[in-house]
C-alpha cells in the first residue's frame, strides 16, 4: 500500500480563500478583522510562524499588528498591552506566540486576554467550553487537523483513535475534538508502556510529541490514516514530523507530509477565528 498524502497546503489555501467573502461582508458593514501578535524574544522559530500569520492575515484581508518586547520583558508589561487590546474596538484577536521568556508566567499572561479574543483558544474558559461541548474558539492545530479530516471526508465516528502527546494546545484538545465527533480516543505521552500496542490497533493516530521518527510503519496497522503534527529541525537543518515518513506511507492509506501538512492548517484556523471573532462582535 502507498499511502494518499493529505495536502494542507492546498486544503489551507482552499479555506483562507473561502474567508475572503466573509471578509468583504464584513467590509461591506464597516468592519475590518485584525489580529495583534505579540511576540516577545528573539526565538527563531517563532519569527517564522509570525511571518506566516502576518501574510496569511494580509492574504485574506485581516489587518495585522506585531507588537514585540525584549528578550527581559516582564509579564506585567506584556499584560498591560494586552488589557489596551482587550479593549481596542479595532482588534478581533489577539495572539501571544509562545514560548515566552522563562521569567513570564505564561498562564498569567495567556489568562488575561479577553476570551472573546482569544483566537488561539487558550484561554480557559473557551477551554472550558470545548470540554463542555459548547465551543466558541477552540486550539488551532487540533481544529486545523479536524478540517483536515473533513476535508479528506474521513468520517471518524466509531472508529479507534490513538492521539500521542497531551499538550492542552495540541494533545488534550484533539482528544477532546475527536470524542465530541464519537470516535474512540487513547491518549498515549511519555509515560505510555509498549507505545506500538495501541497504535497498531489504530484506524486514526495524531502524533503530537516532538520526537522525530517516534512512530514507523511497524507499528501502525494496514490502512490507518496518519496525521503527523511534529515539527522537528534536525542537525542537518531538515524539518521532519514525528512519524517517519517513508516506512509509515507503505503501511498507511492516508498521511500527513512534513512540511506541507498540519502547520499550514495551524495558520488557517488562526485566521479563520479571528474573521469568526469579527463577525460575533459585528453582531449587535
Ligand atoms: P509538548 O507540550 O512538548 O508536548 C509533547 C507531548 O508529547 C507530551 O505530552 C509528552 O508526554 C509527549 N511525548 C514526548 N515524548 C514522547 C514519547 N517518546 N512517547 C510518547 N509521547 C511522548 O509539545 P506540543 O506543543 O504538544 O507539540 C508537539 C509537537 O507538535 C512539537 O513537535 C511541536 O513543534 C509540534 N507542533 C506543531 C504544530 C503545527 O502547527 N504543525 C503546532 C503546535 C505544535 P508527557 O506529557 O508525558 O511529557
Amino acid at each position: 500500500m502507498t499511502a494518499a498524502i493529505i495536502d494542507g497546503v492546498a486544503i489551507a489555501r482552499d479555506l483562507l480563500a473561502g474567508l475572503k467573502p466573509r471578509v468583504a461582508a464584513l467590509a461591506a458593514a464597516g468592519v475590518r478583522p485584525g489580529l495583534a501578535v505579540i511576540l516577545a524574544g528573539d526565538n527563531p522559530a517563532s519569527e517564522v510562524y509570525v511571518r506566516a500569520k502576518t501574510r496569511a492575515c494580509a492574504d485574506v484581508g485581516v489587518h495585522s499588528v506585531e507588537h514585540r518586547f525584549n528578550a527581559g520583558c516582564s509579564a506585567r508589561e506584556v499584560i498591560g498591552l494586552i488589557e489596551k487590546l482587550n479593549a481596542d474596538a479595532a482588534i478581533s484577536g489577539i495572539l501571544v506566540q509562545l514560548p515566552l521568556p522563562s521569567q513570564i508566567d505564561t498562564e498569567l499572561v495567556l489568562q488575561s486576554v479577553d476570551p472573546r479574543k482569544d483566537v488561539d483558544g487558550f484561554n480557559w474558559n473557551n477551554l472550558g467550553a470545548m470540554v463542555a461541548g459548547h465551543p466558541r474558539f477552540m486550539p488551532c492545530t487540533p481544529l486545523g487537523v479536524m478540517a483536515m479530516l473533513d476535508h479528506e471526508k474521513i468520517d471518524v465516528q466509531g472508529c479507534n483513535a490513538v492521539v500521542i502527546g497531551r499538550s492542552v494546545s495540541v494533545g488534550k484538545s484533539m482528544a477532546m475534538m475527536l470524542i465530541e465527533r464519537g470516535a474512540t480516543v487513547t491518549v498515549c505521552h511519555s509515560k505510555t508502556r509498549e507505545l506500538g500496542e495501541f497504535t497498531s490497533r489504530a484506524d486514526l493516530v495524531v502524533v503530537a510529541a516532538g520526537r522525530p521518527g517516534l512512530i514507523n510503519g511497524s507499528m501502525l496497522k494496514t490502512g490507518a490514516v496518519v496525521i503527523d503534527v511534529g515539527i522537528n529541525r534536525l542537525a542537518d537543518g531538515k524539518l521532519v514530523g514525528d512519524v517517519d515518513f517513508a516506512s509509515a506511507s507503505r503501511v498507511a492509506s492516508r498521511i500527513t507530509p512534513v512540511p506541507g501538512g498540519v502547520g499550514r492548517m495551524t495558520v488557517a484556523m488562526l485566521i479563520a477565528n479571528t474573521v469568526a471573532s469579527a463577525e460575533r462582535s459585528s453582531v449587535k
